[in-house]
């Protein structure tokens, strides 16, 4: 069984097919800069050099079609033909509260998420042209969506309402939504897994720190409350995005630097973050390199940063009772033994401490903690792409 996953961007197209019997990764693959000058894409199998290949791609199904002429190529393709590919996962922001879990696409289901688009106007038009454009060329392949916010439909309410008129979450969907549900989903199964547990069993924190960042509280294998809101803004200070603010800040830039509607929203989700207060980048490496040769801005920056997640932490804590786990995953949290370790210290008081020689490490499955820590610390490379096509395969089983 070989299942395709498939993640569209704006101008961009990233795949992994996925053997299913050992969950081996057949190729992997990113096309860029799709409708623009310069399309390429970069292709890559097992034991062999990366393929570039550089020719115009005039839209997502042009991109496709490429990708699958990469995948048959006799010299540096993985399969011998499209049969060999038994269905197609595509990874989807946002659902709304139409889908708590995965499903089949349908006519019906590409109906529900053109309707969601206004709750996610940057990300599901994407996933949708990469979802028709492979209904096109793979006309008789089943095609499962996985939701970025299905795994967070488990909150209660009083996890997801805002303290704003009733009516706007009734008439308008206004709620939090949470994000990045399938690397949470992923990494704290992955966590009860390492530990010869069952999830039931264990509070979980999972920490998904990359560009973009959210924390979620895992109960008992459940979401019941998660950092990001009714968008993928809320909550941790992200690489461009502001995360939590008074939201009077809002209308108070609007007048003064006379910005519209979309100019705000652009300085709180391109300009702002530890990009907008280092001044350095948005890559964090770009920032802790400044923040070592002195630079003040970059290194408040992450001290704000890393403050931020720890008043997650410990308010997921409060609010489950207590944790069992906390897990660091995604770029930053998969790779900086700094930031793991700013971010653990001084919870000694709650169960919490790191052992700083076993936290010398990155991109890689460990227990971080020190053995007499009550609360294992875990660091989890985040796998969404298995996620994708376990729930894929699962579904069209
Ligand atoms: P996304 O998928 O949201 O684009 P990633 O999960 O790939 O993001 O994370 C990207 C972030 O991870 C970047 O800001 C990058 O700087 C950070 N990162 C990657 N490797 C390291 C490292 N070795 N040390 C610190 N930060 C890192």
């Amino acid at each position: 069984m070989k299942v395709l996953v498939i993640n569209c961007g704006s101008s961009s197209l990233k795949y992994q097919l996925i053997d299913m019997t050992d969950e081996s990764v057949l190729a992997i693959g990113l096309v860029e800069r799709i409708g623009i000058d310069g399309s390429v894409l970069k292709h890559e199998t097992p034991g062999r050099d990366k393929e570039i290949i550089e020719e115009p791609m005039q839209d997502h199904k042009d991109a496709l079609k490429h990708v699958m002429d990469a995948l048959v190529n006799k010299e540096y393709g993985a399969i011998k033909s499209m049969d060999e590919i038994n269905a197609v996962g595509h990874r989807v922001v946002h659902a709304g509260e139409k889908f708590a879990s995965s499903v089949i696409i349908t006519d019906e289901v590409v109906k529900a998420l053109e309707e969601c688009i206004e709750l996610a106007p940057l990300h599901n038009p994407p996933n949708l042209i990469g979802i028709n454009a492979c209904r096109e060329i793979l006309p008789t392949i089943p095609m499962v969506a996985v939701f970025d916010t299905a795994f967070h439909q488990t909150m209660p309410k009083s996890s997801y309402l805002y303290g704003i008129p009733y009516e706007y979450y009734t008439d308008f969907g206004v709620r939090r939504y949470g994000f990045h549900g399938t690397s949470h989903k992923y990494v704290s199964y992955r966590a009860a897994e390492m530990l010869g547990k069952d999830i039931k069993d264990l509070k979980i924190i999972t920490c998904h720190l990359g560009n973009g960042a959210s924390v979620a509280a895992v109960d008992g294998g459940e979401v019941v409350d998660t950092s990001m809101g009714f968008t993928p803004l809320e909550g941790l200070i992200m690489g461009t995005r502001c995360g939590d603010m008074d939201p009077a800040i809002v209308t108070f830039l609007m007048k003064k630097l006379n910005l519209d509607a979309d100019g705000i929203n652009d300085v709180m989700n391109k300009k702002s973050g530890v990009f907008g207060m280092s001044g350095v980048s948005s890559d964090f490496r770009d920032i802790e390199n400044a923040a070592s040769e002195g630079n003040e801005r970059a290194a408040i920056a992450l001290e704000t940063y890393y403050k931020r997640v720890k008043k997650y932490i410990g308010s997921y804590m409060a609010e489950m009772g207590g944790v069992d786990v906390i897990v660091f995953t995604a770029g930053l949290g998969e790779n900086s033994i700094d930031a793991r370790e700013e971010i653990c210290g001084g919870l000694e008081r709650l169960g919490i401490s790191i052992d700083k020689v076993e936290n010398k490490v990155r991109g890689k499955e460990k227990v971080i903690s020190a053995a007499d820590s009550a609360v294992k610390v875990l660091c989890i490379p985040t796998n969404e792409e298995v996620m994708i096509a376990r729930d894929t395969l699962e579904l069209v089983k």
